[in-house]
């Protein structure tokens, strides 16, 4: 990395940072998640199965937006397929945060998508998440699953795997990370007392008009 800029060396250290976050605030555990920047033609990406905590900003691995391939001392994550299918996919997209988060995790186990039962769900873009069909972990299937339930969307759950959250910035993505996470657990609680009534599309379309730009507002740049 000798040569990398200083944007390139600041884009390692902020997966490593955020990384460690999601680890220490339980919306991770292990090395189950992935996290990724856009920088240029290519990707920034967490390294495969390397505990966050000893991480240098050398074991961040490159990888080409074009054709995979990837330079660094080790291999990238097993999913660097859906983190280069997104960012190819979505101009929009400059990060994509990936964990196993518990209540979005029960939910996907179950392939059950979060309807509007809380009008937050307005600032991941829609009325609901959609669960991204089952494939192997790594998968290309899976990558191609990812991107279609991301479509107009800023996060989706994986079944029986986990959830994906992208954004504008790393702080937004793991902003939204974190709201998917705290969503589920709100649906999963509603669920305990009942069929949960829904918001209508029309009362979440004013939420999506209104809610523009709240959240982090001037850490997500
Ligand atoms: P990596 O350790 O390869 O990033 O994989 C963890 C994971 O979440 C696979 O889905
Ligand atoms: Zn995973």
């Amino acid at each position: 990395m000798g040569t990398a800029t200083a944007d390139e060396r600041a884009k390692r250290q902020a997966i490593i940072d955020h990384c460690r976050r999601m680890n220490a605030s339980g919306l991770n555990q292990g090395t189950s998640g992935n996290i990724s920047i856009r920088h240029g033609d290519a990707m920034l990406i967490s390294p495969t199965s390397r505990p966050y905590d000893g991480l240098e900003p050398d074991d961040i691995v490159r990888v080409s937006l074009a054709d995979g391939s990837h330079r660094g001392r080790w291999p990238p994550s097993s999913e660097w397929r859906f983190h280069r299918d997104i960012l190819a996919a979505r101009d929009d997209v400059q990060a994509v945060v990936h964990a196993h988060p518990t209540y979005c995790t029960a939910l996907a186990i179950h392939s059950r998508p979060i309807p509007a039962v809380h009008y937050m769900i307005a600032v991941f873009g829609g009325s609901d998440i959609r669960v991204a069909p089952y494939a192997t972990y790594g998968s290309q299937a899976l990558s191609d699953h990812a991107v279609r339930a991301l479509e107009g969307r800023k996060a989706c759950l994986l079944a029986h795997h986990g959830m994906i959250a992208v954004g504008g910035s790393i702080a937004e993505a793991y902003w939204l990370a974190e709201e998917l996470e705290t969503l589920a657990r709100q649906y999963h609680g509603a669920l305990a007392l009942g069929d949960p009534p829904v918001l209508s599309d029309e009362q979440i379309g004013e939420v999506i008009d209104k809610i523009a730009g709240y959240g982090l507002t001037g850490e997500r740049e």
